[in-house]
């Protein structure tokens, strides 16, 4: 059994930790946006790219109140033309071939739009994908937000902060045609069936969907356990993960991947399955580990 760092994928994992810029350099450069400074002022004056500061600045006027970021590069050759435009797109449209272009970005998107997304639709055919993470995970935060402009080829992300969490907030007609288990209901009171372009074949995609699974829905902890020998009591540490969802289908997406990557797990209650088996607690942390 081969298990260890598949090199590519973390490098690619590592590619998504850019983080969000603090929401004290956003709020100094729209203080001299409002006094009057250009985009170029305000770059050289706090050291932050013109191009952060002139999509602030729109943002800003758009959207007073909310902070958004907006994208490290722009791919406006990339956008996905609408099969119907003013309206619905009738699903005939390129989305899901555009989206498998970066088939690490799609699958840990998949999780945590299962994990803890949702679809909504909003006027002229337009679809929010909203994912809600905790605030205390920059670096989940700036993947998933990374992932979404990835598989859309939007440039713009929305981010919304409450107490304690992070709502980000993507704009598209076609997050119905990448996800299609949009629907009406929460997901756990309907069938999560994944239709066959959307499966994962092979093991990058099935880590990007558990790594993405785990860090939406689950946890990794470190357990201390106390265990009697000859030679008195003994500390020890173990480190497991927890998967919790509602959704028995998703559940069975987690564990289905699992399996194809050869790492034991089993069901601990109604919600929650877990791996705690030293060597597949050991494959996770190559590809999941820790929030951040
Ligand atoms: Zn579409």
């Amino acid at each position: 059994m081969k298990r260890g760092n598949d090199p590519v994928v973390i490098e690619h994992v590592f590619a998504y930790g850019a983080a969000m810029r603090p929401q004290h350099e956003f709020e100094r450069a729209i203080e001299l946006v409002a006094a009057g400074l250009n985009d170029c002022q305000i770059s050289r004056r706090l050291d932050i790219p013109r191009g952060t500061i002139r999509d602030w600045r729109h943002a800003a006027k758009k959207n007073p109140g909310f902070r958004t970021v907006h994208a490290i590069a722009h791919r406006s050759d990339l956008v996905v033309p609408s099969t119907n435009p003013g309206g619905r797109c009738d699903h005939t449209c390129e989305a899901p071939a555009f989206a498998m272009q970066n088939r690490s970005a799609y699958f840990s998107l998949l999780g945590q739009y299962l994990g803890d997304g949702n679809i909504s639709e909003l006027a002229r055919g337009v679809y929010r994908l909203r994912v809600t993470c905790d605030q205390k995970y920059p670096g989940i935060i700036a993947e998933v937000e990374r992932a979404a402009r990835e598989v859309s080829g939007r440039r713009s992300t929305s981010v919304v902060e409450w107490t304690g969490c992070v709502d980000l907030a993507e704009y598209w007609k076609h997050w119905p045609c990448v996800f299609p288990q949009h629907g009406l209901g929460r997901k756990h009171e309907r069938p999560i069936v994944l239709t066959g372009w959307q499966t994962p074949v092979s093991r990058t995609d099935h880590r990007m969907l558990v790594r993405g699974l785990i860090h939406s829905d689950g946890c990794r902890f470190i357990n201390p356990i106390k265990r009697r020998s000859k030679n008195g009591l003994k500390r020890y540490e173990y480190t497991r993960y927890v998967l919790t969802n509602a959704s028995s289908d998703i559940r069975t997406i987690f564990t289905d991947s699992l399996d194809a990557l050869d790492v034991e797990w089993r069901v601990m209650n109604a919600r929650n399955i877990s791996v705690a088996q030293k060597a597949s607690v050991f494959a996770l942390d190559q590809f999941v580990g820790p929030k951040y």
